[in-house]
């Protein structure tokens, strides 16, 4: 079979699907691989390492996605200078990259209606065979890192403790709101940048992993259960919200950097951080909302932007693995890679609806889109243009 990549069309997206490594492994699997050229320039990956690896590069995009059995793609296929990458998909082809369905139901419609076979690294399963092909894990770790980094480079203050000849500094606190994948890491990277670390989710079960990376879990007494199945937290009653809110405000006045992470059935953003919190907060103080992408943690957040509310900055980036790209391209690039040969054999991809990884995270086939959340998602938006 046929792979394809084209150049990602999302404005201030660096990211490539497929890196030089991954496309020599996927040739020995048997696999043909064209790469349109420059589609990896902006990760640090030229069309020269692609040629070493004998991947062919292609200059126009159309005919390349028009010949291909396999797209990869970070994003979901978009528009290109007008023109609809989807509708160069010829029916029966697979996609297999980032497309967040339940944010992009329109765009899973349209890969439908072109009769494309498409799964999304996002939705997989989150069980120890799929780990590997896990797009969203590696990219919300990066997430993670950066988002401290970023509250690093923004505090008027040191992270560590330092000793001087003028005197000694205390190590700034830093909180994290959600502690999975981003969390974690965000907690580990501040930790290992001296700061004095601290955590809190809804789902008590995270408390070991808060305090293995050297942090101090601070949890809330909830009057219901927050788990919402397969490790994902669901949405608090309105007394446990201000039961949290109430813990929150401590919390918040004494943090230094708080570093947001919280996600519903991981897509939507919880509004924990009222304004009024923010008030409470020490000029000087950093929010990073890293749920930016799900609408925003905090309720002042703007997604994309940075507010200064009473002195306190608060950032709400948006897609920041872009802006770690070539690392964030070598990770997506090896998870699909790893979800390609689990179903392949001799270069050709085998769909396979009966497997538990395949079925979760398949959302269009034959014509329809057979992801239930994303059809919800559909119904919703349909709903709403008729009322
Ligand atoms: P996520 O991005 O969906 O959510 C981030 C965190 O926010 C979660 O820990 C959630 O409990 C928390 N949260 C939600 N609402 C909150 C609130 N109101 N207040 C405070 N915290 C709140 O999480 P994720 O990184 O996608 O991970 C989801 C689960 O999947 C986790 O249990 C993780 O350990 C697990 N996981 C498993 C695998 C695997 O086994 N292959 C891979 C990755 C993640």
């Amino acid at each position: 079979m046929k792979i394809a990549v084209v150049r990602e069309s999302r404005p201030g997206e660096h990211r490539v699907a497929l890196v030089p490594e991954s496309c020599e492994k996927l040739r020995r699997a048997g696999f043909g691989v064209a790469i349109e050229s420059g589609a990896g320039a902006a990760a640090g990956y030229a069309d020269d390492a692609y040629r070493s690896v004998d991947a062919v590069i292609e200059t126009d995009p159309q005919a390349l996605v028009q010949s291909a059995d396999i797209l990869l793609t970070v994003n979901p296929p978009a528009n290109r200078d007008g023109r609809s990458v989807i509708d160069w998909i010829r029916p029966a082809t697979i996609v297999v990259g980032s497309l967040m369905p339940v944010r992009n139901p329109r765009q899973m419609e349209a890969l439908a209606e072109r009769g494309a076979t498409a799964f999304s690294t996002d939705s997989i399963p989150r069980t120890t065979r799929a780990q590997a092909m896990d797009t969203l894990s590696s990219m919300s770790s990066i997430s993670g890192y950066k988002g401290v980094l970023l509250a690093a480079a923004t505090l008027p203050k040191y992270l560590p403790m330092l000793s001087s000849a003028a005197g000694t500094v205390f190590p700034a606190k830093v909180f994290v709101i959600g502690a999975a994948v981003a969390g974690l890491q965000a907690l580990a990277t501040a930790k290992r940048l001296g700061a004095t670390v601290s955590a809190t989710d809804v789902r008590p079960e995270v408390q070991e992993q808060i305090e293995s990376v050297g942090a101090k879990y601070v949890g809330v007494e909830l009057e219901e259960d927050a788990s919402a199945g397969g490790g994902y937290a669901g949405e608090l009653s309105a007394e446990d919200q201000q039961r949290q809110r109430e813990m929150l405000v401590d919390e918040l006045a004494r943090s230094d950097v708080v570093i947001t992470t919280a996600l519903i059935g991981g897509v939507f953003a919880p509004k924990i951080i009222t304004a009024e919190m923010v008030r409470s907060m020490r000029p000087g103080a950093i929010i990073v909302d890293l749920a930016a992408d799900g609408g925003g943690n905090c309720e002042v957040s703007v997604p994309g932007e940075t507010v200064d509310v009473a002195g306190v900055r608060i950032m709400a980036p948006l897609n920041l693995p872009a802006t770690m790209p070539e690392h964030a391209s070598l990770l997506f690039s090896r998870n699909l890679t790893n979800f390609l040969e689990a179903f392949s054999s001799e270069g050709t991809f085998e769909v396979d609806t009966e497997d538990e990884i395949q079925a979760g995270c398949l959302i269009t086939r034959d014509d329809e889109i057979v992801h239930a959340r994303t059809r919800d998602a559909l119904d919703a938006l349909v709903n709403e243009a008729a009322s």
